[in-house]
């Protein structure tokens, strides 16, 4: 992409309505606009993140087996009647009605639509399990909607469903799910820990929220500090086989937010207790019948017999997750992407638009970092050089190659990692070479 033709809003200024970094960031960096409170609108900076962010979950979701749809966004009240949860939610649903005045609702999650849609297509436990997700836009009239997309009232989540015959295979499906979301978030560049949560108004008995540490986050939470080296690592998983040692290890240890913090079992803990602030990035939870129950999602069991299923939820918030990385990734200078996220790989800097070496000498590295898949934001703006290593940072793209008269004299350019700030003098090709693995 060539800065000139992009749109690129960065700002100088630092946004005074903004109260956490990742939210001043986001908006300087020209990958949002605020359109009203807790809504705003993806620039494309922003949007090629979300993107990112969004392919990591979808890649993860069909490891398992989990196999993607798209339900709507607004939803008939009826079926949020069926549940008795039309009236339980509350002023954060958001409720209108159509030409008809049927009462309908924007979606604030989609439980009831997933039963529906069962219900209708299974009668069998001889399909089941089943898992489904979608990735889809959110509506909950937030009372205190803040910190930029962290808390919107317009949010994007990928919310799951699971469909059982019964609570041990519920608990497989659930497993899968966990282990899964580990994956994702360290793929995301994440440390998420999961913790014992309150399972919510959706109720139910088996629940974990995944969380990232950071200052500004909304749970208070504590932990254990071995949690600070658990990965998965390179573990092979084999998502058919046993899952529960790896759900064991990762449950063995204490680790709880909110009101589901235990003062005895802390007390305990001594000197291994960390605790903290952190932000929520995924949640799963097991409830049972809840639905099927209530809406009367029933399956044939092996014995001829009618069961209710057994279900559970799992969200991820998508919008979520961008400033959630942030938060976790950045200095003074701006944001620091890890690459599986970055809207780019590589920062093109022509330090000498108008000096025709430089311009060939960055043509040729544009075209051939491209032809190698390399995404390369070409900065070939006619500005100080000052302005463009600080909008450069500021964006966070992993790598900046530099490219000035002085060095193409002797056959060079700068390679920096903006994660580490290192820099080094690199020939043309080498360049090439070591940006394309
Ligand atoms: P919170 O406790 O933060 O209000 P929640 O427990 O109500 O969230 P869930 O119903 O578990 O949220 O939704 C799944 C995920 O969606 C959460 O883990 C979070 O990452 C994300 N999410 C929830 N509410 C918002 C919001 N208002 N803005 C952005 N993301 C959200
Ligand atoms: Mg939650």
């Amino acid at each position: 992409m060539r800065l000139s033709g992009y749109f690129l809003p960065t700002l100088k200024e630092t946004p005074s309505d903004a109260q956490i970094a990742s939210h001043r960031l986001m908006l300087r960096a020209g990958m949002i606009r605020q359109s009203s409170a807790g809504i705003y609108s993806w620039l494309p900076l922003g949007f090629r993140v979300l993107k990112r962010i969004e392919q990591i979950v979808r890649e993860e979701q069909n490891a398992i087996g989990c196999h993607e749809m798209l339900m709507p966004t607004i939803q008939p009240a009826d079926l949020w009647r069926e549940s008795g949860r039309y009236d339980a939610y509350g002023p954060e649903m958001l409720r209108i009605s159509d030409r008809h005045q049927r009462d309908m609702l924007y979606g604030p999650t989609n439980e009831e639509q997933i039963t529906e849609i069962f219900r209708s297509a299974v009668r069998s436990y001889r399909h089941l399990p089943k898992l489904l997700y979608h990735i889809q836009w959110k509506f909950r009239d937030e009372v205190r909607p803040r910190f930029g997309v962290m808390r919107g009232r317009e949010f994007l989540m990928k919310d799951a469903y699971s469909f059982d015959a019964d609570k041990a295979s519920a608990r497989r499906s659930y497993n899968k799910m966990f282990v899964s979301y580990l994956r994702t978030f360290e793929r995301l560049g994440l440390k998420a820990i999961p913790m014992r949560a309150e399972s919510g108004p959706i109720g139910g008995d088996m629940s974990h929220e995944f969380l990232i540490l950071a200052d500004t986050g909304e749970s208070e939470i504590a932990y254990h500090r071995d949690f600070l080296d658990m990965s998965l690592a390179e573990r092979q998983i084999d998502f058919e086989g046993d899952l529960q040692p790896i759900v064991d290890d990762f449950t063995a240890q204490y680790a709880a937010t909110d009101v589901e913090r235990d003062p005895e079992a802390e007390k305990a803990l001594g000197d291994a207790l960390i605790t903290g602030r952190g932000i929520e990035v995924g949640h799963i939870f097991f409830f049972g019948t809840k639905y099927s129950k209530s809406m009367d999602a029933g399956v044939s069991g092996p014995d001829g017999d009618e069961v209710f299923v057994e279900m559970g939820s799992y969200g991820i918030g998508v919008s979520r997750l961008v400033g959630a990385i942030i938060e976790a990734c950045h200095d003074e200078a701006g944001i620091v992407w890890p690459e599986s996220v970055a809207p780019f790989k590589v920062g093109l800097i022509n330090l000498k638009v108008d000096d025709p070496d430089c311009s060939a000498a960055c043509e040729q590295l544009y075209g051939s970092l491209g032809s190698n898949g390399v995404d390369v934001l070409y900065d070939d703006r006619s500005e100080r050089p000052g302005v463009k290593f600080a909008d450069m940072d500021l964006i966070g793209l992993p790598w900046q190659v530099v490219v000035g008269p002085r060095g193409l004299k002797a056959g060079v350019v700068e390679l920096k990692s903006r994660k580490t700030g290192e820099k080094q003098e690199v020939g043309l090709e080498s360049v090439l070479s070591m940006l394309s693995t």
